[in-house]
């Protein structure tokens, strides 16, 4: 897998290619062991090359010579302007003396799809040809500068018997097993694709909005068409927002989708042909849950918006990664706000954010949004670059304004499309529209970390004083923080309920500073960082009545959800360190804002929910006291069930009222489901299941199908359905999934890990596909309590599972080792046997660069 030694690539060593690309021509003859790709690509000096230095490849220290990287290719034959050349191996390509003049480079190489388990390259999914290049698959395909800034326009032929053939572009010419499509826009080779398969389509159109028509078309295997609609609908919805809310249009005649499988990723923006994970694009009624639904919609929406954000501007470096995810989430954010709830959504993303991008940037495993360094790229596609980069840009936007923002994108668009670019350039334009310095915001890019922001408050003859100082506590490689740019949105709710100061943007520069509001009458209440207005943990001094005012009154839904949930985890923390009663400040609470019908059903579900056991584990950890996950287990459903006994009398109302009708995957629909079964969890622990049996009996769609189950499984109950519904899904590999899924999620802590080596026994497991492995092993890392039971036998098996992946699939099996970047915060018994653990993998002979990585760095903690 490996024959690349491990080689840590910097940011400061960033210089261009030496040459630029004219054009790129590739014909492809198909064949699962045997695939001949031919290439004949036209280079020129590159004018913004540094003149004195010639020389491209690492290693090499004189002459002129040309490297392109190349990884598990056959050679057959290479040319230099028609005349045959034999290059020199070298590590992660080839080299060879090429002219300071225009050249041709002509070579062919051969690559077998069938055996590539890695799925990076071009590999097969059941009996269907598929490619994944970013960031560094191309190399895997044929000899080529494999890196963003080399821009071409390619033009694919691709031949072989299947009666699919897809590439980039639009569509040159077809005829009997063969297919030629061109790509006009500049693109670099990880937006390259390839696609040949037996698929159906399901077919659409668009015409946007300066009068051109474009055909769309959903690739799937025969029998998968009637899971097409929704998926169309949003790629419609998708190419509408991004022309009305940022005016950008679609450049091609055809814009295709293809559904795949085994995929290591969620979905991939190549353009003009999408190539997504089933589980991301396939949904229906019967196959799909609400949360599938709403994923599907934000995943099109995301790889569409790419076309833009990603695709026509484009990273200069693989540093810059944040350029193009942390705009295009902000983007899909934004549309899936638009689309259903903002508050709803707003909660959504700060519960993610929390759950993984502050758990990475309080872990061995943090970096900046901008590496400075990485061994393999892949182990940067991130929480950290994604979701906290999208956070950089709501937080840009709320200090520049709204209109700011929109010129400052137009400018962007207009100044740099295509061109591969930096995080600089990005800044520079709206530096110029808002006429305002951003050096010190741009630290949001370079300083790892999350802020902390203490918080204190004084009051005197009608002038609230509210003092914030800011922390962030030491990351690896920085020890030194400097202070950040942190816009607080703030308002003031005076006693009688009434905002007396609506939302205002607190703009933090300094290590401390001081914000007044003069002339007020009454004390009021300060609602601090109202829609999680920066990426940051707020630290207040707030009692347990204050909380419960603001969740009763404030205007702002994400300070109201928060306040329920301060004092839910509250609750549970002084359950689990002091064996304390539950609070009934918090238990009252719930109980009204489950009764306000004015509120949004979806609002109210996310308002029962609890706090995750791992998030209670790092707010003990924060108070200073060793996480026993067993405790916080038992304190939890101690909780829950003393929630079921609170509310008692207004469940079954709750869960008649918000039954729906015939199945709508909107908001509104979605909302109701999601309220039913959450009242539907809390009704079973009190009759014996016989409530959500019956629903099961009766679903006649995946998310009350599925909800009840889990409601079932979630009361320990639940045996005979989960053997009907394998029964009943047996054959549909996402919904198996689920089932695979769902049992252990919901395992008793000393019985999850056998669970889940029991599954990996089953004849439906296999760890060739992604989606399963993670529906598995996934889901045994995020049962907290059964991952980190006193026995260790959770830490043994996944080692061993992923002992056995890294040979086939390096990728995920880094990314999965990520389950481990917690280990410090355990007993010292736990850590030494997590220790052992990771210390087996890296042991592990010829264990990958990206494995290596990873283990290495979670080891540094
Ligand atoms: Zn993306």
């Amino acid at each position: 897998m490996n024959n690349a030694a491990p080689q840590t690539i910097f940011l400061k060593d960033y210089k261009p290619f030496d040459y630029t690309i004219d054009s790129v021509e590739l014909t492809f003859k198909l064949h699962p062991t045997a695939t001949r790709v031919r290439s004949k690509i036209v280079f020129s000096p590159n004018p913004k090359a540094p003149e004195s230095s010639p020389v491209t490849s690492p290693e090499a220290s004189e002459g002129k010579r040309f490297f392109l990287h190349g990884e598990e290719l056959r050679l057959i034959s290479a040319a230099i302007d028609g005349a045959s050349v034999t290059p020199r191996e070298v590590a992660g390509g080839i080299e060879v003396d090429a002219p300071d003049a225009p050249f041709v480079w002509e070579a062919e190489v051969e690559i077998s799809p069938e055996t590539n388990t890695a799925l990076e390259g071009l590999y097969m999914s059941n009996g269907m040809y598929c490619t994944q290049c970013e960031a560094e698959g191309f190399r895997k395909i044929t000899y080529y500068p494999d890196r963003p800034d080399v821009m071409a326009t390619f033009t694919v032929r691709v031949e072989g018997d299947l009666p699919v053939l897809l590439s980039n572009g639009n569509p040159v010419e077809r005829g009997e097993g063969f297919a030629v499509w061109h790509d006009p826009w500049p693109k670099p080779s990880y937006l390259f694709a390839l696609v040949a398969g037996d698929l159906v389509n399901h077919p659409g159109a668009f015409t946007t909005k300066s009068g051109k028509k474009v055909e769309l078309n959903i690739w799937v295997r025969p029998g998968d068409e009637g899971k097409c609609a929704f998926g169309m609908q949003a790629l419609k919805d998708s190419m509408k927002w991004d022309e009305d809310t940022y005016g950008r249009e679609y450049d091609l005649d055809i814009f295709n989708i293809v559904a795949v499988d085994d995929f290591n990723m969620g979905a991939m923006e190549n353009k003009g042909l999408n190539i997504f994970n089933s589980s991301c694009v396939l949904a229906s009624k019967e196959t799909s849950t609400d949360a599938n639904f709403e994923r599907i919609e934000g995943i099109i929406a995301h790889e569409y918006f790419h076309n833009w954000t990603g695709n026509r501007i484009t990273c200069r470096d693989w540093f810059q990664l944040c350029l193009k995810e942390g705009l295009t989430v902000y983007r899909d954010q934004m549309f899936s706000g638009d689309m259903r709830s903002h508050a709803v959504k707003r909660i959504e993303e700060v519960l993610t954010l929390r759950a993984r991008q502050f758990r990475e940037d309080n872990g061995p495993l943090a970096h900046p949004v901008r590496p400075e360094s990485f061994v393999e790229i892949n182990n940067f596609y991130t929480a950290t670059v994604y979701e906290k980069g999208a956070e950089i840009i709501g937080m840009l936007r709320r200090l520049i304004g709204d209109e700011a923002y929109r010129k400052g994108c137009d400018l962007y668009f207009e100044r740099h499309d295509g061109e591969a670019v930096t995080i600089e350039d990005w800044l520079a334009s709206f530096e110029e529209v808002a006429g305002r310095n951003l050096a010190q915001f741009k630290q949001w890019y370079s300083q790892a970390g999350t802020p902390r922001l203490k918080m204190s408050e004084n009051w005197e003859d009608g002038t609230l004083t509210l003092t914030f100082t800011q922390t962030t506590p030491p990351t690896p490689g920085q020890s030194e923080k400097k202070p950040q740019v942190i816009p607080i949105a703030t308002g003031l709710i005076g006693p009688n309920g009434d905002e007396v100061v609506p939302t205002t943007v607190l703009e933090m520069t300094e290590a401390t500073q001081s914000f007044t509001f003069e002339g007020l009458g009454a004390r009021p209440v300060a609602s601090v960082l109202r829609d999680f207005s920066a990426p940051v943990i707020l630290e207040r001094e707030i009692d347990n009545d204050t909380r419960a005012f603001l969740l009763a009154h404030d205007t702002d839904p994400f300070q109201k959800w928060e306040m329920g949930r301060a004092l839910a985890k509250d609750t549970l923390i002084s359950m689990i360190v002091k064996d304390t009663k539950p609070s009934f400040a918090y238990l009252d609470a719930i109980k009204s804002v489950l009764a306000d019908d004015t509120l949004d059903p979806a609002f109210r579900t996310l308002s029962l929910g609890l706090p995750s056991q791992d998030d209670l584990a790092q707010s003990l950890v924060d108070a200073g006291v060793v996480p026993d996950p067993q405790r916080i287990y038992d304190a939890r459903e101690k909780l829950r069930h003393l929630l079921a006994d609170h509310l008692h009398d207004v469940l079954p109302a709750l869960y008649k009222e918000n039954e729906t009708g015939a199945f709508v995957p909107d908001a509104e629909g979605s909302g109701k489901r999601s309220l039913r079964l959450a009242v539907l969890g809390l009704l079973s622990l009190q009759d014996s299941g016989v409530t959500a049996k019956a629903l099961y009996k009766r679903a006649d769609n995946m998310t009350e199908q599925a909800g009840s189950l889990q409601a079932l499984l979630a009361a320990g109950l639940g045996a005979d359905e989960l053997q009907a519904f394998e029964a009943q899904w047996k054959d549909d590999r996402l919904v198996m999934d689920k089932w695979f899924m769902m049992q252990v999620s919901f395992a008793a802590p000393d019985k999850a890990a056998e669970l889940a080596e029991a599954l990996s026994q089953h004849p439906a497991f296999t760890n060739r596909n992604p989606n399963r492995f993670r529906a598995v092993f996934g889901a045994l890392t995020a049962n907290h309590a059964g991952f980190h039971h006193a026995s260790g036998a959770a830490y043994r098996l996944l080692a061993d599972h992923l002992i056995a992946l890294d040979a086939l699939n390096p990728q995920t099996t880094a990314r999965m080792s990520g389950a481990f970047e917690t280990w410090t915060r355990y007993d010292a018994d736990r850590q030494a046997m997590i220790r052992a653990e990771l210390e087996r993998i890296l042991a592990t002979p010829n264990l990958s660069r990206d494995t290596t990585e990873m283990v290495t760095r979670i080891l540094s903690a």
